[in-house]
Formats: C-alpha cells, structure tokens, sequence
C-alpha cells in the first residue's frame, strides 16, 4: 500500500537529491549528533587521518544516508554506497573494499541484513584494514590475504537490536537518529522551500511540519504535494490555509496519522478492546506484514505515546483513543 506518510523512499524522489543537505552546517536538528559527529570529525581531519567507523541508527526517513553524505563531504572524500541485502556474496563486498581510495566512505544501508558469510569478511576489513577471503573449492581452495586502503565504513540501520554483538563492537562511534521536533521539520520545510523556489509562509510550513511524523523524509514528500494544490487551487504560495487544505485532501490528519494509522489504533481499540494484544494479531487483522508494523508504523506511534509495548502485547494510550475519535474506519 502506498502512504503519503510512509517513511520509506518512494522511486521518484530517488532523483531528488537537490534537497539532502551537503554539510553539518545544513544538516537541521538532531544537536547532541551534530556537535559530537563534529567534534570527532574536526579531531580526525587534525590528525589527517580517517574517521573511525560510525553507525547510525534510526527509523526510516530521519536522515542515515544523508549523514554518511555530510561525512564523506566533510572528511573531503568520495563515498561508495551499497546495502546489506545487494551484498549477496563476499565476492561482491571484496569487489567493493578492493576499490576504495584512501579515506574514502563506504556506505552500507540496513546493515542488519547482511548475511553472516559477508559479515566474516567485514570483521578483518573493519580492525585490520584487510581483505581475507577464500578463493575456489575443495583441495584447491587458497586463502588470500590484501591490504586495503584505511577506509571508514558508516553503516545504518533501523534496528540496532539486530545486529550481531560482535559487528556492533566494531564500530568506534554509535550514534542514534530521534524523531525530529516541529520547530526543525519547520525549518527543514522552510530550506527545501527555499530550494524548489517555493514561497511558503512560517505558518504553512509549519502545518506541514506538524502532519509530518517528525521525519524530514515525510515534511518533503507532503511539501511537493502542497505545492502541487498551491499551483493548481490558489495562487501559488503556501500558508497556513492551503497548506490544511491540501493535507485534509491527502487524508494526512492533524496528528500525521493516515488512514492506515487510523486502521490500527481503531482496530486495538474496537477488536482487541484497547489491547493488550500480540503484534501477530494485529498484523493479520490488518493484513499488514508484521515488519512492517513494527519498523514503519509503530516507531512514531510509540514515541508519542498512542502505543504501548508491553510484554503482554500492545496497548493503546487514552491519547490514541482521543485521536481516532470521531473517524469512521472500515476493517
Ligand atoms: P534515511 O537514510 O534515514 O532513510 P535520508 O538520509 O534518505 O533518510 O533522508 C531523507 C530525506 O530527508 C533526505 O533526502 C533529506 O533531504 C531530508 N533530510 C534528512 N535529514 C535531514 C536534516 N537533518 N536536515 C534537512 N533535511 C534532512
């Protein structure tokens, strides 16, 4: 199912590059990330050697890529990117490592999902700065060994809790991405305006801001369609008044709920009498993928307390009730 508010990439916008910010400076919110990724990287290029290798964690859309970006820009090196499930064999991440230039950025998005054969040879790269990898079968079979280029690996994932203890260790920072407050996705609508050439009041960016799940991901996706309303309904600018307007059409309620959202709290509170009830339950009473549910849905609605996780299963606050109030849902 296609959501405005889906926090995954949708393939058109992997074309919009324009709007990811270059540097640290651009880079809006998330403090405590910014100050220490800054310290550390100032530190490193003092040194005039490569940044440790960082992880990054964090649901969709808060900004992972964009961070492994700003560090490559920053250091002043080129970044490679791949993804943990594209790395099928150890032959296709030694094709990776062996061309690497000297303090370049290799990018490796959702990590948790590389296979335990890939992830051997990560481990001598990581420490040692080497490629030990087994060529052809049976009594034939050699081990070689290359010295790679000191490189720095940034990894993401949306779920720290999956990966293996012995990868997390690895790593020499650990940072992690929190859902970004109004008064950034604010600013963050504000700068992307800018860039599409968009005049957009405080107020309209604001409300965009506001349905907007506090993932910079969403507030550009729901900016693009409003703009879209503003050209074709009124004149063109955005406030406050087209900017509602254009997200009630899109079904993107004042919470930033959906219509799937909505499905969920409605069907806890309706079939399972406010829980608590097992994620299993619900994903098939929704006939949702329980992955789904737990790393695009419920991250949000968890961190503003509409759901609860508790060993018994999840539980919907009061909040959520008030919120869903009043909404017609079909199951
Ligand atoms: P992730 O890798 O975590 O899924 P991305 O790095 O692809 O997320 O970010 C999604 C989009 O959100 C980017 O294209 C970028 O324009 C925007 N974005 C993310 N973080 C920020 C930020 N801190 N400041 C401004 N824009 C951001």
């Amino acid at each position: 199912m296609d959501r405005f508010v889906d926090p995954a990439e949708f393939e058109p916008e992997l074309n919009d590059r324009t709007l990811r910010p270059q540097l640290l400076a651009d880079y809006i919110g998330q403090p405590r990330v910014k100050e220490q990724l800054g310290l550390f990287i100032d530190a490193a290029r003092g040194r005039d050697e490569s940044l440790d290798h960082l992880l990054v964690f964090g649901p969709p859309g808060l900004g992972k890529t964009t961070l492994a970006h700003v560090v490559a820009n920053e250091m002043g090196t080129q970044m490679r990117s791949t993804s943990g499930p594209v790395l099928e064999k150890p032959g296709d991440l030694a094709a990776m490592l062996t061309n690497l230039e000297p303090g370049d950025v290799l990018f490796i998005d959702e990590i948790h999902r590389l296979s335990p054969q890939v992830e051997e040879i990560l481990y001598p790269a990581m420490e040692d700065f080497q490629l030990d990898i087994v060529i052809g079968e049976g009594p034939a079979a050699r081990s070689i060994k290359l010295d790679l280029p000191r490189f720095t690996l940034v990894a993401a994932t949306t779920r720290a809790g999956l990966l293996t203890g012995p990868l997390r260790d690895r790593f020499g920072i650990v940072q992690r991405l929190e859902f970004y407050s109004i008064a950034d996705l604010t600013q963050i609508v504000e700068r992307s305006a800018r860039l599409m050439g968009l005049e957009v009041e405080t107020q309209g960016a604001g409300e965009i801001a506001r349905r907007s799940r506090g993932t910079p991901r969403i507030a550009n996706r729901l900016l693009r369609r409003v703009r879209d309303y503003a050209q074709v309904r009124a004149d063109g600018r955005v406030d406050n008044t087209t900017a509602a307007a254009a997200l009630d059409l899109l079904q993107v309620d004042h919470n930033g709920f959906d219509p799937l959202d909505r499905r969920l709290l409605k069907m806890i509170i309706e079939r399972f009498d406010g829980g608590p009830v097992g994620l299993d339950s619900v994903a098939a009473a929704l006939g949702e993928e329980r992955g789904t549910i737990e790393d695009v849905i419920e991250p949000y609605l968890i961190q503003q307390g509409y759901i609860q996780r508790t060993p018994r299963g999840r539980m919907v606050s009061d909040l959520a009730r008030a919120a869903v109030e009043g909404f017609d849902v079909e199951f």
